[in-house]
């Protein structure tokens, strides 16, 4: 069975997105920079999934160019695969278009890659490994 891992959302300051779920009494993580990715994140814990609080750190990163077009918001939606490298497989068999081909390691160390919208009902997927 697959679980939603996190929810993604954009936002402009990562400061002023966690104040929301503080107030509603959230212990929000401690902020994380993603380098290759140009993001400063933060997880906010939601029983088993999570929320994904992602603050751009360059003007060229994807999150910067994402608010700037269509402003903040929910940016992606990540599962939680057993066994990512045989998921990537059997979903590259079927067709299924990668943002990048490539699996990268994101906060916390988890593996990730992201699976392209035009192949997951216009939603940006990311399929997520808990790091062995
Ligand atoms: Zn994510």
């Amino acid at each position: 069975m697959l679980n939603i891992d996190h929810l993604g959302i954009a936002v402009k300051s990562l400061t002023q997105a966690r104040k929301f779920y503080e107030a509603l009494g959230v212990a929000v993580a401690k902020e994380e920079i993603v380098a290759h990715e140009k993001v400063k994140v933060a997880m906010v814990p939601m029983g088993e999934s999570r929320i994904e609080l992602l603050e751009a750190i360059e003007p060229d990163s994807v999150i910067a160019k994402f608010i700037e077009k269509r402003g903040e918001g929910l940016h992606h939606v990540a599962l939680h695969v057993p066994d990512l490298p045989a998921a990537v497989k059997s979903l590259k068999e079927g067709g299924t278009r990668f943002v990048t081909e490539e699996i990268k390691i994101g906060a916390g160390g988890h593996r990730y890659v992201f699976v392209h919208p035009s192949s997951a009902g216009g939603v940006l997927v990311e399929l997520v490994e808990e790091q062995k």
